[in-house]
Order: C-alpha cells, then structure tokens, then sequence
C-alpha cells in the first residue's frame, strides 16, 4: 500500500506540469493537479527532500478549472499526452511566461522575457500523431501511453489533433479487428502492428499513414490501401515502415511504400515544403509561422547565415528570401534530400545544405565562410561546449537560438553570458498547448566591448 498525504494544498504549477505543494518539510509533486487544488496525494517516489505523487481523491478543486473535455484526461490510468485540459486557455499562457520567467531569473534575465506568442489554435493544432498500437478484449486499438508507463491509454479522439486523424485510426482499428491484425506486444515481442502515424497538411488537403510493423508481415496490405484510398481519398501515401528493433524507438529502417508518396506538401507563410514521413517538421502551423516571420525580422540583407539543425530547410528558406545566403547543417539525410528540393520548388539560389552532424561540421564550416549570424534549433539536449565555444571564438555578432527545452537553453544561454554574448531578446511561443512544454526563442549578441 502506498502511502497517502491527506490534504495536500496545491500552490504552485512547476515544469513538467506537476502541481507542487508542501508536506512533512517536503515538495510533493503532483501531476493533473493546479493551485487552488486541495487533493489526498498517493506518494509514487518519495527522496530526501522530495515527494512524487498522484492525486488520489479531491478534497476540492480550483476554483479557476474547468472541466476537461476528454474522458482520457487525469485521475487513475491517465493518458500522459495532456497536462491542462482544466485549465482556461489564458491561464495557461499566463503560467508559460511565468515558468519562462523563473528558469531565466538566476541568469538576471527575467525581466526580459516576454508574453507568450498564442497558438491561433488551443485544440486540434497537432499536425502528426504517432500512436502505439494496445490490446483489448475487443482486439487491437489507438492510444497514447499512460504517463509513467507503457500503458496505452485508449484514445476514441484526442482533442489536440484534427478531428479526421481520430477518423483515420478508427478506420485502422477496424480493418485491424476485420482481418485480425495483432498489436505488437513488448514483453512477448509478438503481434504485427506497432504504430499507426498520420501527418496531415495545414488546410487538409494531404495527408500521409504511416503503418509501423515488427516484421515484413502484413497480411492483406492491398486490402488495406483500397479501404483507406476509398474512404479517405486526401490521403496520397501509405507507408509500412518495418521495425524489428525491441527498443521504443518509433520507427525502423525498413520501409515499404505501399502507395502514393512517403512525403507530404505543406506551406508556411507562402513558402512550400515537401517534408518526408522521418523529417521533422513543427507540429502547430499558426505557431510556427510566427517564430519564422520573426527570425527573418532579425536578420538582414547583409547577414550571411548558419542554419544549424536545419530539418528540411524550414528556417533556411523562410529567411532566404531576406538574408545574403544561408547554410544548413542536418543530420538526417531525408531530411537534406526535402531541404534540396524545397530549395528548387521555391527557386532560391542563395540556401545550401549539408549533411552531417552540426558537432562535426562545425569548425570546418566556420573557417570556410564568414558567417554573421547563426539559427540553433536543436533537440532537447541543446548545444554542446565545443559547438558554443567555436561561435563565440569567431565571435559571430548575432545568435538566435530556438528551443523546446527550457532547461538546456538556459544552460546554454549561461554559457554564452561567459563569453561575452549579451542577451537582447527572450520570447516563449505556445507551440503546445494543453501540455506545460514551451518553445523559446533566445537572442543572443555579441559585444565587442
Ligand atoms: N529547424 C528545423 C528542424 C528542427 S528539429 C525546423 O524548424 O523544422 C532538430 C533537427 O536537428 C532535426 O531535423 C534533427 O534530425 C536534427 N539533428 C539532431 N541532432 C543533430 C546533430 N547532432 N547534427 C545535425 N542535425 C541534428
């Protein structure tokens, strides 16, 4: 039995969405849970000075919640997609710019950050959704896993993502039960289908599936494209990509195209991407298209620009058009093939790309060409020493530097305040709402004096 700590008062909201109260001397954590809560807290973890629990009864709630429209949204078996669902839109802002602010406060730069840039949508904004495949005893179904587990959590519709992508799962589900398709099991590593992935364009005009399987083995395929071809004619590629790994990497190497295209079309701000089902593209359009519009505001026509982590050109030809030239740097080489093509469709000569990791390439790159601005938009663990100390050694004037991790950006950003860069412009976007992520664009200057 786990221990329970009656009456916990929620006061705060803290990164990673947890709810923090106060217990025994303790910070106690509690996911699903905002201030103004009052909840008998189950304790998950407990350490020297702090507690992770889950809400195990309501005393009361917050007067400022509102009730979650999703049946798979907090208590016991919670799915681990949504934090907020209870609270109103513009609460959540508020609480982003204030979490922004707080990471940025022992860096002295509080002050300076700004409100957060809105998502125009705070429901059905998701442009892809990669789902794991669970079983029932009504056979295979779509969910999300349960946060803290591998648990799917099963997902009739989720309200972050266009309402013809939950269509499209039912329609996988149901051709699954007709045809006795297994979900892949992670303990036996048996069953057939792993995931199901959709990627749709802003207007809905295309869209992509994409069926990850254990093995070669999928029986009745040509059955399955018809279906889906007949019931949802926007869709103009299916992709059966084979992952015989036993990790929870989502997908494998393999791939059998089974219709139409692996790639998607889309468009931001009046500049066209061809994007690959493996590269990455931002998932919130409107979102999106505000942090490009001001990366290109804070370069100018003499800039010479590096693209690190350049994914499919996205920044590279959103700022193309405004800047001298830009070079991308990218390690995934689909992702370099859509940057190449998306350079030609879009008729700029002045966006080259390279492959290969930005850590490697870097120092080559820099001596080559005189660079006086550099975009970093990396993954979650951010930059490493040797990529910021080689900006800082050519002491390249202007930096802006995109990130969904708060933490490691401030890292960073700390680093770069050592090496003489000041800090001109901190401004979060809601790139995820209903969940506590952020994105953050920092800009950095470097100051001869
Ligand atoms: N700027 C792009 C992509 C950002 S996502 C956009 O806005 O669409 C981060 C990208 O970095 C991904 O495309 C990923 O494949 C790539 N990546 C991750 N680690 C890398 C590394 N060490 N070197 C180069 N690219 C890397």
């Amino acid at each position: 039995m786990s221990r329970i700590i009656p009456y916990l008062e929620i006061e705060k909201i803290t990164m990673h969405g947890y709810g923090l109260g106060y217990a025994d001397g303790k910070a106690v954590f509690v996911p699903f849970t905002i201030p103004g809560d009052c909840v008998n807290v189950k304790v998950r973890l407990e350490k020297k000075d702090v507690i992770f629990g889950m809400a195990d009864e309501f005393i009361h709630t917050s007067p400022t919640g509102i009730i979650p429209q999703c049946e798979a949204f907090g208590g016991e078996n919670a799915c681990g997609g949504c934090d907020w669902l209870m609270v109103p839109y513009e609460l959540q802002l508020k609480w982003k710019t204030e979490l922004i602010r707080q990471v940025f406060e022992p860096l002295g730069l509080a002050e300076i950050v700004e409100d957060i840039i809105p998502s125009d949508r705070d429901i059905h904004y998701r442009n892809k959704s990669f789902l794991p495949a669970g079983n029932s005893n009504n056979g295979l179904y779509f969910g999300i896993y349960e946060r803290y587990s591998h648990n799917v959590v099963p997902h009739k519709k989720c309200l972050l993502q266009p309402v013809v992508i939950d269509e499209i799962l039912k329609s996988v589900e149901d051709f699954a039960h007709t045809v006795k398709l297994e979900p892949y099991n992670e303990i036996t590593y048996k069953g057939i289908l792993r995931h199901a992935g959709v990627r749709i364009n802003e207007s809905g005009s295309e869209a992509i599936l994409i069926l990850v399987t254990r093995s070669g083995k999928f029986p009745f395929s040509g059955q399955f494209v018809r279906m889906i071809k007949d019931k949802f004619p926007f869709v103009q590629g299916i992709v059966q990509n084979i992952n015989r790994s036993i990790s929870n990497v989502i997908l494998g190497e393999e791939e059998k195209i089974l219709y139409g295209s692996p790639c998607l079309n889309d468009e931001i701000n009046g500049v066209r991407f061809r994007i690959h089902y493996k590269s990455f593209f931002q998932i919130n359009h409107s979102v999106t298209s505000k942090l490009y519009q001001i990366l290109r505001k804070e370069l100018t026509k003499e800039d010479i620009v590096l693209d690190a982590y350049s994914g499919i050109g996205t920044i590279s030809l959103s700022v193309a058009g405004s800047v001298n030239e830009v070079h991308g740097v990218e390690e995934v080489a689909e992702a370099v093939d859509d940057a190449e093509h998306n350079k030609i469709i879009n008729k700029f000569n002045n966006a080259w790309f390279h492959l290969g990791k930005v850590e490697e390439m870097l120092s080559n790159l820099i001596q080559k060409t005189s660079f006086t601005a550099v975009i970093f938009d990396p993954p979650r663990k951010g930059l490493d020493l040797g990529t910021l100390e080689l900006i800082a050694q050519h002491k390249i004037g202007k930096v802006l530097y995109v990130s969904c991790n708060s933490m490691t950006l401030a890292r960073d950003v700390k680093i770069m305040q050592n090496f003489g860069y000041v800090i001109e412009k901190i401004l979060p976007f809601d790139m995820f709402p209903q969940t506590w992520h952020i994105e953050t664009l920092v800009k950095l200057r470097y100051d001869e004096n």
